[in-house]
């Protein structure tokens, strides 16, 4: 807690109880963080949410957080209280640059749905315990799972269509139908100059990856204090866990293992600092002194050894280029999974979808993009490409198409990922995306 430094207060949902009514006692029964008449000035602003559902939702995309907060008479506090925390969580942005479309879609799934709020952890490392079993899963029914095998380009027919994918060990590989998981940001690098005057690619120039910062400290004993996935309104931290507690593989009885999210990054995600620039030392100093303001009496000179835990090692994973940055007016350009192209389809978390820029969301791409070359192999309507706004298809009248700039280099954030970066890597990562930086 802001005023109780070291204090912790949850959302209880009652168990057995149904949406939304758990969420309404959770919200009631918290004394800590707003007063009743604070509680009760928020709700009427979300009333048209719950009557017209999604499209109220998607009408403010216009509107950042706090300009909706003060459009409908919300009370400061609760931007303080609340919004800081949940606008970093969920696309590691400020409630000021954030679109309120974001906040309402989440709030309206713990509104309608019972386990809507329900956090979980991956019981332990990604590649072994999520990719592995769908690899198996995948290979069990024929299918092959081929990694470390960048595309190169999309080489194209002339009427636009697919011809094959020419990857950088110079394999061509052809196919009936190409499914483009591709982050944003690569795919308008990759963006053949025959599709760049589309507007329905052309729309795409108006996403862009967002920068965030993801911390591993390993200390020499147990933090008490953070014993679940807490979601912090610190200026430098966004979402953190004691993964020695809630993770079972990195289980530790006796030392901790945090995991942190620092957020905002950059200036376009609201932070005054441009901390991807920053070296890895400065960004751990930076934390661990927050984390004195967080933990006064577990870390720091307010503990009772005056020295508190001891940081053993870390390790800094910069993602330079992560989520599509969901600030106002966003939400319109995300293309259909469905492409004017006829054996070509998209998918990814920033591709239309009711989740968000996360793995639910890459999820239900990955669906959607499934559903429409099923559909179309089957002979069936598909739901159809989704209308592109009348500003892009104007200005895409005048682009003039730019040649695909190539990936260079082997590092993930070459391919949109993140990494602990060497001075070499975060050289790399500069060289690859000058934008990024300059921007951010
Ligand atoms: C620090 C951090 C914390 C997060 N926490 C959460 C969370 O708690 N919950 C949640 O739901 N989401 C979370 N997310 C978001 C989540 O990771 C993304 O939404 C999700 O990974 C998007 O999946 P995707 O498949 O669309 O894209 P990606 O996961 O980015 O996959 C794109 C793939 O394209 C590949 N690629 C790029 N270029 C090429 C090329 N030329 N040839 C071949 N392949 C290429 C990349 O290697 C990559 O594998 C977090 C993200 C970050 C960065």
């Amino acid at each position: 807690m802001q005023e109780l430094p070291g204090e912790f207060t949850t959302f209880d949902f009652p168990a057995g109880v149904p949406a939304p009514f758990n969420f309404a006692a959770a919200i009631l029964s918290n004394q800590k963080m707003l007063t009743l008449l604070e509680k009760l000035q928020t709700a009427p602003p979300l009333i048209p949410m719950l009557i017209e559902g999604q499209p109220f939702i998607d009408a403010q995309d216009e509107l950042s957080v706090t300009e909706f907060m003060r459009k409908y008479g919300m009370p400061e506090r609760i931007n303080e209280e609340v919004f800081i925390a949940m606008a970093k969580a969920l696309d590691f942005i400020d409630p000021d640059k954030l679109s309120m479309t974001v906040v309402l879609t989440a709030m309206n799934r713990f509104l309608n749905e019972t386990d809507g709020l329900q956090m979980a952890f991956l019981d332990g490392n990604q590649p072994e315990r999520l990719c592995a079993p769908m690899k198996d899963y995948i290979e069990a029914r024929g299918g092959k799972v081929v990694t470390k095998m960048p595309m190169k380009k999309f080489v194209l027919n002339e009427d636009g269509s697919v011809k094959h994918l020419e990857m950088r060990n110079g394999d061509i590989v052809v196919a009936d139908e190409y499914i483009s998981a591709l982050p944003c940001d690569i795919m308008k690098r990759l963006m053949p100059t025959q599709w760049a005057t589309m507007p329905f690619f052309h729309q795409v120039k108006e996403l862009e990856g967002i920068p965030v910062i993801n911390i591993h400290m390993w200390f020499d004993r147990k933090l008490k204090n953070a014993d679940h996935l807490c979601f912090s309104r610190s200026p430098l931290l966004s979402v953190y866990a004691d993964m020695s507690t809630t993770c079972k593989e990195y289980a530790d009885p006796n030392k901790s293992m945090l995991e942190l999210v620092f957020a905002p990054c950059s200036p376009i995600a609201g932070s005054k600092t441009n901390w991807i620039a920053k070296s890895n030392e400065e960004i751990v100093d930076a934390t661990m002194k927050e984390l004195e303001r967080l933990f006064p009496t577990e870390i720091g000179p307010g503990s009772p050894d005056g020295v508190g835990a001891k940081l053993l090692k870390s390790a800094v994973v910069k993602v330079p280029r992560s989520v599509y940055a969901a600030v106002p007016g966003r939400n319109k350009y995300r293309p259909s999974q469905q492409t004017p192209i006829p054996n070509f389809t998209l998918a990814g978390d920033w591709t239309s979808q009711k989740f968000l820029g996360s793995m639910e969301g890459a999820v239900l791409a990955g669906k959607l993009a499934a559903e429409v070359v099923s559909d179309k192999a089957a002979g069936l309507p598909t739901k159809g490409v989704k209308t592109v706004q009348d500003d892009i298809v104007k200005s895409a009248e005048t682009v003039v198409p730019q040649e695909p700039i190539p990936q260079f280099g082997d590092g993930p954030t070459v391919f949109g990922g993140g990494a602990v970066l060497t001075p070499a890597a975060q050289k790399e990562m500069v060289d690859n995306d000058p934008a990024m930086v300059a921007q951010a």
